[in-house]
C-alpha cells in the first residue's frame, strides 16, 4: 500500500484520502465566455511524468492539499497546503 504525506498527519494510508483533480487548473472569472466555462469543466493536460494534484485527507483531518507526484512511477516528492 502506497503511503501519502499530509501536510498536517505526515504519512498515512492511500485510503485514507480522494483525489480531487489537477491542483494546476485555474477557475474563470465570473464573466468569463462559455468556451472557458467548457476548457475549465471538461479538459485536463492529463501530464505524463510530473504532475501536483489535489487531495484531500477524508479519513484523517479533513484539509485540503496538493500532492506532487510523478504518474508514471508513482514517486511522490511532497505535499503542500493549498488556500
Ligand atoms: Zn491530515
Amino acid at each position: 500500500m502506497q503511503h501519502f504525506p499530509c501536510p498536517w498527519c505526515g504519512n498515512r494510508a492511500e485510503v485514507e484520502f480522494r483525489y480531487a483533480g489537477d491542483a494546476g487548473v485555474q477557475r474563470p472569472t465570473r464573466t468569463a465566455d462559455d468556451a472557458a466555462w467548457a476548457q475549465y469543466v471538461h479538459f485536463r493536460r492529463n501530464a505524463k511524468g510530473a504532475a501536483k494534484e489535489l487531495w484531500v485527507h477524508s479519513g484523517g483531518c479533513g484539509r485540503w492539499f496538493a500532492l506532487s507526484r510523478d504518474t508514471v512511477t508513482h514517486t511522490i516528492t511532497g505535499s503542500e497546503p493549498v488556500a
